[in-house]
Parts: C-alpha cells; sequence; structure tokens
C-alpha cells in the first residue's frame, strides 16, 4: 500500500478520534489521524483536562482558606498566584499531550497535521496531501456557540475555550447558561473568591438530570454565594469602560466579564461532508445509525460532531464501535442510555441511565430508593455531607433503571451502577454488594438498597 493509502483515516485527533485510530490499529488496519489543532482535542487542550485541574486548585485553596478553621487548620495569610495555577493546569495538559503523541507512535499511526476535508469516494484533502482511504470516521467535534446579538470578543464576553486557558482571574462574572459548562465555572470562580450571577433560561441548574438533583444543587450553590436566577430571558449583553452589562426582561446584572455557556454546535461545515453525500440534521450535527455508520458508504462519524451527550467518554465508546464496525468485528452499538454523565461542580453530579421522571414516561412502574450523604461517615469525614444517592427501579422486575448521584467524588462512584446497567442487573444486587467502610461507596449499597426499604442507616 503506497504511504497515503489507509484503511482507515480518522478526520479529528481529539480523545474520540485517537481512540477510534488505535481500536481500529489493534484490529489490524493501518490507520491514520488528520489533526487541524493538536492531538487530544477539545477535552486535552480547553476542556475537561484544564478545567478539572482549575477545580483541582479552587477545591483545594476552599477548603484551605474558607473551611481550614474546620479542619483546625489555620492559615490566614492563605492566598494564591492564578500565573502558578494556569502553569499547573498546562502541566497537567503537556503530560498528557506527551503521552497521546507517544501512543500514536506506539500503534502505527500516521498523523497529518492539518485541516482536512472529504473529497469523495474515500479521499481526503490536507493542504497538499492527499490520501485515500477504505474507511473514514469524522471527528471533528464542536466549538462553543452564543447566542444572538452576543458576540465572543475573548476579554470581556468569553467562551469556556477562553475561560479555561485564561491568566487572570475576574472579580466578579455572569455565566449565562447552568449546564455543565456553566456550574462547572460556577463552582471555579466562586471558590477562587469572584462573585458570580448564574442566569438559566429553564426553571432548573443541570435541567437534563434528576429534579431533585437540581434541587441540591441550586440550594448549596446559593449557600455557597452564587446569584442563581432561573427561569431568566437574557435579551443582550452591552461592553462598556469596565465591564459588561446582561439585559434580562425584567432587569440588568454587570460585572467585569461574561461566560456564555449555552452549549456546543458541531463542527460539520467546510469538511467536504456534502461533496462525500454525508447528511446532517437540522442543527448541523451528522446523522449516523447505531454503528456510527452516516449516510454515506465508507464514513463513519462519531463524538459531539454527532451529537447526544456530547462527552468525551461518548466519544470514546462511539470510536471504539465505528472502528470494530469497520473491522467486521462489531460487540456492542451506540447505546446512551449506558452513558454516564459527569458534572464536576461543589457538589458533583454524576447519572446513569433514566431519571426518575423518564423511567415514568418510558411506562415504568417505578420504585425510588435515596440515601442521603449527611448519614455516611466517610462523607462526614470528609465535610461534605450536602447531597444524595438515589436508584431508580423497575417496581416489577426490580431491574435499575437509573443512578442520580449529588455529592462529594460523585463522578468517580457513578462507574459502579452503570456496570450494575451494563449488566442489567438489579438494584438488590448492588444492595448486595459488599462495600467497603468508610467510604462513599457505601452510600451506593444503602440507596440500591433503600429502593425496597431495607437500607440499614436511615
Ligand atoms: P449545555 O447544553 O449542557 O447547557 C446549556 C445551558 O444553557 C442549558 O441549561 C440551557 O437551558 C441554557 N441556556 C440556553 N440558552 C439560554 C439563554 N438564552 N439564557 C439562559 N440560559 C440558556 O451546554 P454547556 O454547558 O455549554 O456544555 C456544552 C457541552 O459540553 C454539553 O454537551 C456538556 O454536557 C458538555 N460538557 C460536559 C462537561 C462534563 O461532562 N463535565 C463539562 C463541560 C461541558
Amino acid at each position: 500500500m503506497p504511504p497515503s493509502e489507509f484503511d482507515v483515516a480518522v478526520l479529528g485527533g481529539g480523545f474520540g478520534g485517537y481512540s477510534a485510530a488505535i481500536r481500529a490499529s489493534q484490529l489490524g488496519k493501518k490507520a491514520a489521524v488528520v489533526e487541524a489543532d493538536k492531538l487530544g482535542g477539545t477535552c486535552l487542550h480547553t476542556g475537561c483536562i484544564p478545567t478539572k485541574a482549575l477545580l483541582e486548585t479552587s477545591g483545594l485553596y476552599h477548603k484551605v482558606h474558607d473551611r481550614g478553621q474546620e479542619f483546625g487548620i489555620v492559615a490566614p495569610e492563605s492566598s494564591f498566584d492564578y500565573e502558578r495555577i494556569a502553569a499547573r493546569r498546562d502541566g497537567v495538559v503537556n503530560q498528557l499531550w506527551k503521552g497521546v503523541q507517544g501512543l500514536m507512535r506506539k500503534n502505527h499511526i500516521e498523523v497529518f497535521e492539518g485541516k482536512g476535508a472529504l473529497e469523495g469516494d474515500g479521499r481526503l484533502r490536507v493542504g497538499e496531501t492527499e490520501i485515500q482511504a477504505r474507511a473514514i470516521i469524522v471527528a471533528t467535534g464542536a466549538q462553543p456557540r452564543s447566542l444572538p446579538g452576543i458576540e465572543f470578543d475573548g476579554e470581556r464576553i468569553i467562551n469556556s475555550d477562553h475561560a479555561t486557558l485564561s491568566r487572570s482571574l475576574p472579580g466578579s462574572i455572569v455565566i449565562i447558561g447552568a449546564g455543565a459548562v456553566g456550574v462547572e465555572f460556577a463552582t471555579f470562580y466562586r471558590q477562587m473568591g469572584s462573585t458570580v450571577t448564574l442566569l438559566e433560561a429553564l426553571e432548573r441548574l443541570v435541567p437534563l438530570e434528576d429534579e431533585e438533583v437540581s434541587g441540591v444543587l441550586l440550594q448549596t450553590f446559593k449557600k455557597a454565594g452564587i446569584d442563581c436566577r432561573v427561569g431568566v430571558r437574557v435579551t443582550g449583553a452591552r461592553v462598556g469602560e469596565d465591564g459588561v452589562t446582561v439585559e434580562m426582561e425584567d432587569g440588568s446584572v454587570q460585572a467585569e466579564k461574561l461566560l456564555v455557556a449555552v452549549g456546543r454546535g458541531p463542527r460539520s461545515q467546510d469538511l467536504g461532508l456534502d461533496k462525500a453525500g454525508v447528511e446532517l440534521d437540522q442543527r448541523g450535527f451528522v446523522k449516523v445509525d447505531e454503528w456510527m455508520r452516516t449516510s454515506a458508504p465508507g464514513v463513519w462519524a462519531i463524538g459531539d460532531v454527532v451529537g447526544g451527550y456530547q462527552l468525551a467518554h461518548a466519544a470514546v465508546h462511539e470510536g471504539l464501535i465505528a472502528a470494530e464496525d469497520i473491522a467486521d468485528r462489531r460487540v456492542q452499538p451506540r447505546n446512551e442510555d449506558l452513558v454516564t454523565r459527569c458534572t464536576y461542580s461543589t457538589p458533583e453530579v454524576a447519572s446513569v441511565g433514566l431519571t426518575e421522571a423518564q423511567a415514568r414516561d418510558r411506562g415504568h412502574d417505578v420504585k425510588v430508593g435515596k440515601f442521603p450523604l449527611v448519614a455516611n461517615g466517610r462523607a462526614i469525614i470528609h465535610g461534605e455531607t450536602q447531597g444524595f444517592f438515589k436508584m431508580v427501579a423497575d417496581a416489577g422486575t426490580g431491574q435499575l433503571l437509573g443512578a442520580h448521584l449529588v455529592g462529594v467524588q460523585a463522578t468517580e462512584l457513578i462507574g459502579e451502577p452503570a456496570l450494575a446497567r451494563l449488566f442489567e442487573g438489579d438494584a438488590w444486587e448492588l444492595g448486595r454488594n459488599v462495600h467497603p467502610h468508610p467510604t462513599l461507596s457505601e452510600a451506593l449499597g444503602e440507596a440500591a438498597m433503600a429502593v425496597d426499604g431495607t437500607a440499614i442507616n436511615i
């Protein structure tokens, strides 16, 4: 095969794209990745990784600075140096970035730097280079979108990329949108001492999560001093000398900066998708089936560009499905009900499967078990007792339909109920799993036992 001919070419080297290339290579395929910016993509460079590095710092600072006394720590002079916070953030990213580059070499994956576009019939063009591939996987991701009449200037009106890569901290900020980006940055800025106003159009924070979870987050945010306003309609934003004024139907609010966090739109333009016969939906997301096949034979698509849960681990799940389908080694089709959702606010929010309301809508007779963290020893030791773990099960069969966690380390703990769902397990089985003591995981078991009214510690 000549050097620019491949079995599989992946357009976009983010977490989903490079994982798909690795799986293709593991399955004996000659694979290439085309990357316009940096291997690792949004997740590694402006998303999951740097934001969680920032949240690690803000959580630590908040605990020592604002809550040290509770733990017997006397640190009246504690303060921070944002340059060093940013340097640590960048260090974390760079370490992982080197790792990804190494993985490409280890798996003999050729990396083409530059913006690629499909030309039809398995051809991809990257600048002057033409690549021929038997299968193409589109994994170009998504980018922050704004609201009509509100444009990002990167200074006063910013998106999550600007906020993540910033080398300074605003004294005050308004955030529009209380999805994952909005509540994570609200947590970060508030823990660092900024004044934060959070505006959400719908009636609750994290509106896709279980309603009771949203309630706990709102209560905790308010207690932390975040000015949360729900059911708000933003009508515009004006940049002035010392800040931004955000106008709403019933008033206005001013701050040094405005972060717009109202979702991400697909990067599906200027990729030659039309030339290759790849259909998009009305919002520009690439249409795919459960094996991630697009409408064009020989072209698959995965990750944020196909919509659904725009989460890095969902993109990887989809990338593996596409690579395995290409290699005729199908294991499991895409199943969004098995995708864990994690939000790294304080308290953390994590879920899998159906909410109580969704389960009822799908016709289940539902049983619910709930365990408050205030009754869990480890949560008390952490000094983080806000929140609960909740299990939703089918009343007839006992099958676990969903798990909804709000509280400390929820994002680490959601894997266990997710595995129970993958195994089509019942709530009582999760309850019978012998959880170590003292751990937060005991609260998972207790919540599962509470489904049948047999929790021990409440
Ligand atoms: P999102 O879609 O999760 O949330 C956007 C929020 O903005 C919604 O609650 C929506 O109701 C609100 N909104 C929309 N228009 C509004 C308006 N005019 N005024 C006020 N509120 C308005 O989007 P996001 O938070 O920007 O995140 C983008 C994507 O990235 C999401 O898919 C998200 O799941 C993902 N992400 C995930 C994580 C994580 O998993 N921890 C972190 C960051 C981002």
